[in-house]
């Protein structure tokens, strides 16, 4: 996309770095327990009166929890291409804080491929674009079992 800047649709939820992308979280001070999205106010942690958080990178790879393929436009405030695609979604169990984080699958992933357990990494996406921005997400691209995502690109 020539021209276009690119933008995260949502600010603050991940960072933009093309190659190693990753979701960006808060950890308590205080007892530790790590949220996404970031924390600013108050740790969820009931047991624990903390303000404090530092912002943390989650983990770039988990596996797939569950999924399932989105065929019908959401209504607005969702921002849809025109005409309409498709797209799977997938609720990921993140590798070392085992949260699950929900997102949508990069184009083309064929569903009946995926299973529960599937390893998936962090990649960047458009999620919809105007006359001169890119807005981007994260998205969640399949990786084979036993390989670790080393040089892709
Ligand atoms: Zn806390």
């Amino acid at each position: 996309m020539p021209g276009k800047t690119q933008v995260p649709a949502v600010e603050g939820w991940f960072t933009l770095d093309a190659d190693r992308p990753a979701l960006l979280g808060s950890k308590c001070r205080t007892c530790g327990i790590v949220c996404f999205p970031r924390e600013t106010s108050f740790c969820r942690n009931p047991a624990c009166a903390s303000r404090e958080f530092d912002e943390i990178e989650l983990s770039r790879t988990g596996t797939i929890w569950s999924f399932t393929d989105n065929r019908y436009q959401p209504p607005p405030p969702y921002v849809s291409p025109d005409p309409f695609e498709p797209y799977a979604i997938a609720a990921v169990e993140l590798a070392d804080e085992q949260m699950v984080v929900l997102g949508q699958l990069v184009p083309g992933t064929d569903i009946t491929q995926l299973r529960a357990g599937q390893p998936v990494e962090l990649v960047l996406g458009t999620l919809f674009s105007d006359d001169e921005h890119e807005y981007l997400v994260w998205k969640w691209q399949p990786i084979d079992d036993g390989t670790t995502a080393g040089a892709t690109r």
